[in-house]
């Protein structure tokens, strides 16, 4: 479960984020619907603890992200911007980040199967196309077997297949009980995707609405 509860943010004169608050339940695939700069990013970076509000808080599982004691195994991410080193592996990054997240080293081979890395797992990530760098990332929001994940726009720069792929992924994570926030500006893929929206325009809360209910008739 994440909880979102009246969170504000403000670049100087720009408010990025205006009194949003929203939950995202378990088992249940939550679109994140909205334009590009309609406050997406920034709400997915305050509740993972990488930018701080100016009112309001997010809380997963019912605690900050700064209080989870094991947070690689309580919430994954996938943040757009996120570096790989171009010289290292992507067995090397994984395994650094299961060192550090007190995860089982075992779990590195799982994730890269997982996400159909296992082949070029030794290459360099500088050699990695678009659709292969964001399954690195994907790998890495899945290796502490997470209860609570955020994907930023995965699907952005993928081919059809990879879109495919990703919309698959998120519904078999939400069939795992797992608590799926899935940001995107695309409509139509988030009424292929999610089970629920959150629509932001402008950093505001706009619609809070199962999909069900949007597209029943009569
Ligand atoms: P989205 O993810 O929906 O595209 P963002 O959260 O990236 O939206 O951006 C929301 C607004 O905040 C935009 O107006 C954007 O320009 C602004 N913004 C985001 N990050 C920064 C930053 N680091 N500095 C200044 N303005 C920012
Ligand atoms: P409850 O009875 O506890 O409110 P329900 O599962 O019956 O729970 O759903 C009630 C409302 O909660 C519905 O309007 C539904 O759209 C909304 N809801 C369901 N899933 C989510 C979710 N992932 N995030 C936010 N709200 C949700």
């Amino acid at each position: 479960m994440i909880e979102v509860q009246g969170l504000t943010k403000r670049y100087g004169p720009t408010t990025a984020v205006e009194a949003l608050s929203f939950e995202v339940r378990p088992g249940a695939v939550t679109g994140f619907l909205g334009p590009n700069g309609s406050g997406k990013s920034t709400t997915m970076r305050m509740i993972m603890g990488l930018d701080r509000p100016d009112a309001g808080q997010a809380l997963i599982s019912g605690r900050p992200y700064g209080e989870l004691r094991w947070p690689l195994r309580e919430v994954g991410a996938l943040l757009e911007a996120r570096a790989f080193h171009p010289g290292r592996s992507a067995r090397a990054h994984l395994s650094a980040l299961a060192a550090g997240g007190g995860i089982r080293s075992a779990r590195v081979d799982e994730v890269l199967a997982a996400v159909g890395l296992s082949d070029v797992a030794g290459r360099r990530a500088g050699t990695y196309s678009l659709g292969m760098a964001q399954r690195l990332g994907i790998a890495a929001a899945l290796l502490g077997d997470p209860g609570v994940l955020l994907f930023d726009e995965p699907v952005n720069g993928l081919d059809p297949e990879g879109v495919r792929w990703i919309r698959e992924l998120m519904k078999s994570l939400a069939a795992e009980g797992r608590t799926v926030l899935l940001s995107s500006h695309l409509i139509g893929e988030m009424a292929l995707t999610a089970d629920h929206l959150v629509v932001i325009g402008q950093g505001r809360l706009l619609a809070d609405t199962s999909v069900r209910e949007l597209t029943a008739r009569g």
